[in-house]
C-alpha cells in the first residue's frame, strides 16, 4: 500500500471536535487506499503552558526535564486521534516518540532525528491497522531519555517518517490555507504561493516563518519528500495549499519572494573588551557552550586607550532569543569570573524585532538592500543592526515597529501581486 503522512497541527487538534474533524479527512485518504501515518502537535496553546511551568519552577532548567514535561501534550493528542478514527471504524493505535523508536541526538530541548525504524509500525499495517498515529516533537536519546525536537518540531516528526517510510506525500496541516508571502495574520496583502522553493522556504523559516519547522524543510530537500501545507479547516483538493518543491519546478519567479519577521528577540551588548586575537571566540564560545543561539554579530570600531584601557578596546553587540538572555547573561559572567573573559557591563535590549527579505532572485538582482533601507528610512524605522547572505536581508529594529516594517516591504517589493 502507498503510504501517506498527514501532519495536524496545534490548531487542528484544539478540540475534541476538531480532533474529529481531522480523523475524517484521514478516513478520506484510507479509503482511497493508503496506508496512512499521522503525526500529531499537541493542543494548540498547551505546549506554551507546559514551557510555562517548567520556566516558572526552574528558569535556567535542566533540559532533560524541560523535555520530560513539554513532550506531553503530544502524548494526549496521539491517544485521542487513534481513539477517535477507532470509533469511526478505522483501525488505528498510539505511538509514542520511543516507541517507534524515534531516536534523536541527546541535544535535549532541540534533538535531532538520527533514525526511525519502520519495522515495528510496518508489521502493523500488515496486520490491517490503517492508521499509525505518532505523537510529534518528541523522540528517545541514545540514553534512553525523552528528548523533544524544538518549538514546531512536529513538521520535523512528519517529514522525517515520510522519508523513512517512502511516502507518496507530505501532507502539513494547519490554520492557514498555505505558505503565503507574508504572514498573512500581520499584513493582509499577503498573497498565498502555490509554490515555492526549498530554499526559499528554508530561509523564511530560519528567519521566523513559523508555518513550517527549518529543520522539516531541510529534510524535505535532503530527502526529496514531496511537502504540502495546507488548511484544516477548509475543504481542499488533491491541488490546494502549497507545494515546497526545487527551484526548477517553479515558473514564477521574483526578486523577493517573501517578508518573514522574528518578534523573540534580543539585543546583547558586551561593552568595552579586548580588542585581541582570539576575543571573538572566548565570547562564542562560551555561549556556544551555554546553549545561546547567537544570531547577529557586530563588532564596533575599536578605540585606543578607550576610557583609560592599555591596547584597543571594542564593543560586541550580538542577537539571540529573547528566552535564552537570562542564559547568556549568566555563562559571560562565569566566564568573567573565571578570568577567561573582561569586560565592564553587558547591556541587554529585550524590545528589537529581526525583519528579513528573502528571494533566489537576489543572487543576480543589485540593489535589494539599499532598497530596503530607503523603505524603513521613509518609515523612519532605525536599524540597529543588519545581516545578509546571497538569497536574504535581515535587519533588527525597534519591535513596536515591526508590523509596520512588514507591510512596508510587502508592498515596496509589490508581493501582493502574482
Ligand atoms: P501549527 O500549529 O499548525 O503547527 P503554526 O502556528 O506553527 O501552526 O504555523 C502556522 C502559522 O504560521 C500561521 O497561523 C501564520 O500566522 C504563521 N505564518 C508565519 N509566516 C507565514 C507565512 N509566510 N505563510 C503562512 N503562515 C505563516
Ligand atoms: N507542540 C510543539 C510546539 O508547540 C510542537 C509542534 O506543535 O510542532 O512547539
Ligand atoms: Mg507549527
Amino acid at each position: 500500500m502507498p503510504v501517506l503522512v498527514m501532519k495536524f497541527g496545534g490548531t487542528s487538534v484544539a478540540t475534541l471536535d476538531r480532533i474529529r474533524r481531522a480523523a475524517k479527512r484521514v478516513g478520506v485518504e484510507v479509503a482511497k487506499g493508503y496506508d496512512v501515518i499521522v503525526i500529531v502537535s499537541a493542543m494548540s496553546g498547551e505546549t506554551n503552558k507546559l514551557v510555562g511551568y517548567v520556566e516558572e519552577t526552574s528558569p535556567l532548567f535542566d533540559a532533560r526535564e524541560y523535555d520530560a514535561v513539554v513532550s506531553s501534550g503530544e502524548n494526549v493528542t496521539a491517544g485521542l486521534m487513534a481513539l477517535t478514527l477507532q470509533e469511526m471504524d478505522v483501525p488505528a493505535r498510539s505511538w509514542q516518540g520511543w516507541q517507534v523508536p524515534l531516536v534523536t541526538t541527546g541535544a535535549h530541548a532541540n534533538a535531532r532525528i538520527e533514525e526511525i525504524p519502520t519495522d515495528n509500525i510496518n508489521a502493523k499495517f500488515g496486520e490491517g491497522m490503517k492508521v499509525a498515529v505518532v505523537a510529534g516533537f518528541q523522540g528517545i536519546s541514545p540514553e534512553g531519555r525523552i528528548t523533544t525536537l524544538g518549538r514546531g518540531g512536529s513538521d520535523t516528526t512528519a517529514v522525517a517518517f515520510a522519508a523513512a517510510f517512502d511516502a507518496e506525500r507530505c501532507d502539513i496541516y494547519t490554520d492557514v490555507d498555505g505558505v503565503y508571502t507574508t504572514d498573512p495574520r500581520i499584513c493582509e496583502k499577503a498573497r498565498k504561493l502555490d509554490r515555492i522553493a526549498f530554499e526559499e522556504m528554508l530561509e523564511l523559516a530560519s528567519l521566523g516563518a513559523k508555518v513550517l519547522q527549518t529543520r522539516s524543510v531541510e529534510l524535505a530537500m535532503r530527502y526529496k519528500v514531496k511537502l504540502r501545507v495546507l488548511s484544516s479547516f477548509e475543504e481542499m483538493d488533491d491541488a490546494a495549499g502549497t507545494l515546497v518543491c526545487d527551484e526548477e519546478d517553479i515558473m514564477e519567479s521574483k526578486v523577493v519572494a517573501g517578508v518573514a519577521y522574528s518578534r523573540d528577540e534580543a539585543k546583547l551588548t558586551l561593552v568595552t573588551i579586548e580588542d585581541r586575537p582570539g576575543i571573538a571566540a572566548a565570547i562564542f564560545g562560551t555561549l556556544a557552550d551555554a546553549g545561546v543561539n547567537v544570531d547577529m554579530i557586530v563588532q564596533n570600531v575599536s578605540e585606543e586607550n578607550y576610557k583609560g584601557h592599555k591596547g584597543g578596546v571594542t564593543d560586541m553587540t550580538f542577537s539571540c532569543p529573547v528566552n535564552q538572555v537570562k542564559r547568556a547573561e549568566k555563562a559571560l559572567a562565569d566566564a568573567q569570573a573565571a578570568g577567561a573573559l573582561k569586560y565592564d557591563s553587558l547591556e541587554a535590549e529585550e524590545n528589537v524585532a529581526k525583519v528579513s527579505v528573502v528571494g533566489i532572485g537576489m543572487r543576480s538582482a543589485a540593489g535589494v538592500a539599499a532598497k530596503m533601507f530607503k523603505v524603513l528610512s521613509d518609515e523612519n524605522i532605525n536599524i540597529q543592526v543588519i545581516t545578509t547572505s546571497e538569497i536574504k536581508i535581515s535587519v533588527l529594529i525597534e519591535r513596536k515597529y515591526m508590523e509596520l516594517a512588514v507591510q512596508a516591504l510587502h508592498d515596496a517589493f509589490e508581493l501582493e501581486k502574482a
